[in-house]
């Protein structure tokens, strides 16, 4: 039992006794007791008054002196308002420390409500993104009208981050990143990823450049090595195994600075292929009949039915035949390069029901599944000592990928060790016309 109760119990017991006591001495039992019990009731009110009018003014300052009962139930109120009263000002410091923290990060954050309405943004975001006061409560698809913000602030997902050029101010690029919180509740993160974006392009021309630089000297040490090897019987012996290695690697490093010069072209070019339709069935026939020259070249195989297109449904694809045929070209090549002698490869051409698909498959080598996720990355190979014999550059399917991805589609690739390899291209299908 608690400590106030027991005082107030004795504390009735003992007036009770001595109630009874004076009532039957002064011999007026009843009356005393009606006393003495009104006497205890207005000492009991006068501590609820007195308690009310402190719970009135606030639990402001100390509450009202009491004892028993009285006293146990105020100290028990003043701890538990001294608790609050800790507990709000904890939360308070907590919130000027994340109004600071924010304040001072130069990324924008910002929170939105489920229906993506504005609800509160840092100081960066006034820089980033133009906002006004009066932008509070509006809803933030008004404010950023970019479609393909819409569609990423609408997306249930924010898996990958979207790069947008600032409403601002067009010379910078800004990243948007989102998460859900709370429930449903949005925070959108933006940073100014200017200087990054420059680098890049600053990789990408320098790399562009230097590729193109070495092109004429690379024509020019070729031909030179051409005509020597056209005069070998004049020159003195040995020369001629030293002279087919030179044109060897001059070849190679020629393919490797073109196919620099077209990665960067393609990783540069923020604008789309220019939407001409594409006939990919007389575009397939072409690279067959070119890929039969360098099966023929390369494997001194005679036998032409080792390429076989099956062009069912006549594709039309809008874009660029010049990447279109380069993504093409190196599959099919890279079926021929990559694998045994007398390999048969399978050109198909089909629409399903969400696509337009492109399939290049062979019966070769296959390839290890662990090689499968990097092979798009550049100067990935699987096996680096056939590099010098295949001829590769390793920068072939890197080129496929930036060709689809520029045209819409997607590349999936299947493999089997001594089966062979399946490479398949989506594109999206073009909408009908209204
Ligand atoms: P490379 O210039 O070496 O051909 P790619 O990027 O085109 O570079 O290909 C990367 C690697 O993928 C190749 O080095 C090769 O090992 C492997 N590869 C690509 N296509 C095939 C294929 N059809 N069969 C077996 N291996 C392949």
């Amino acid at each position: 039992m608690h400590r106030g109760l027991q005082t107030e119990i004795q504390r009735i017991s003992l007036l009770t006794l001595f109630l009874l006591i004076f009532g039957f001495l002064n011999g007026h039992l009843l009356l005393t007791l009606l006393i003495g019990g009104g006497l205890y009731m207005l000492w009991t009110f006068s501590h609820i008054a007195k308690l009310y009018d402190w719970l009135d003014q606030g639990c402001a300052g100390l509450p009202p002196e009491a004892s028993g009962v009285w006293g146990d139930m105020t100290d028990y109120l003043y701890r538990m308002q001294q608790r609050n009263d800790r507990a709000k000002q904890s939360r308070r410091n907590l919130s000027e420390r994340v109004r600071n923290i924010t304040s001072a990060l130069a990324d924008g954050v910002l929170t939105l409500s489920p229906d993506r309405v504005l609800e509160w943004w840092n100081p960066a975001s006034i820089k980033l993104l133009g906002l006004k006061k009066s932008d509070r409560g509006q809803s933030i698809i008004n404010l950023v009208r970019d479609p393909r913000f819409v569609a990423f602030i609408q997306s249930d997902s924010f898996s990958t981050p979207l790069e947008l050029t600032s409403p601002e101010d067009p010379t910078k690029t800004l990243l948007f990143s989102a998460a859900e919180f709370g429930e449903g509740d949005i925070i959108l993160v933006v940073q100014d990823i200017t200087r990054l974006r420059n680098l890049e392009q600053m990789r990408q021309d320098f790399v562009a450049n230097i590729s193109h630089e070495l092109r004429t000297p690379l024509t020019v040490l070729s031909g030179y090595t051409e005509t020597l090897i056209d005069s070998a019987d004049d020159l003195p012996k040995g020369w001629e195994k030293a002279l087919d290695q030179m044109q060897q690697q001059t070849d190679r490093m020629s393919a490797l600075a073109n196919d620099l010069v077209m990665l960067s072209q393609l990783e540069s070019t923020r604008t789309p292929p220019p939407s001409t339709p594409v006939d990919t069935t007389s575009l397939l026939q072409q690279i067959a009949e070119d890929a039969k020259v360098i099966a023929k070249e390369n494997n001194d195989t005679e036998n032409n039915d080792i390429i076989t297109i099956d062009c069912s449904d006549d594709i039309m694809i809008n874009g660029d035949t010049k990447e279109l045929y380069s993504a093409f070209s190196n599959l099919v090549f890279n079926a021929i390069k990559h694998n045994p002698p007398g390999t048969e490869i399978q050109i198909k051409s089909y629409t399903d029901k969400k696509a337009n698909v492109i399939e290049i498959s062979d019966n070769g080598n296959g390839i290890d599944p662990k090689h499968i996720p990097r092979l798009t990355e550049r100067f990935y190979r699987v096996d680096h000592s056939r590099a010098t014999t295949t001829g590769g550059t390793g920068l072939g399917l890197a080129i496929v990928k930036h060709v689809l991805m520029r045209h819409g589609g997607s590349l999936k690739i299947f493999s089997t060790l001594s089966k062979g390899s399946t490479f398949i291209c989506h594109f999206p299908k073009p909408k009908p016309k209204t």
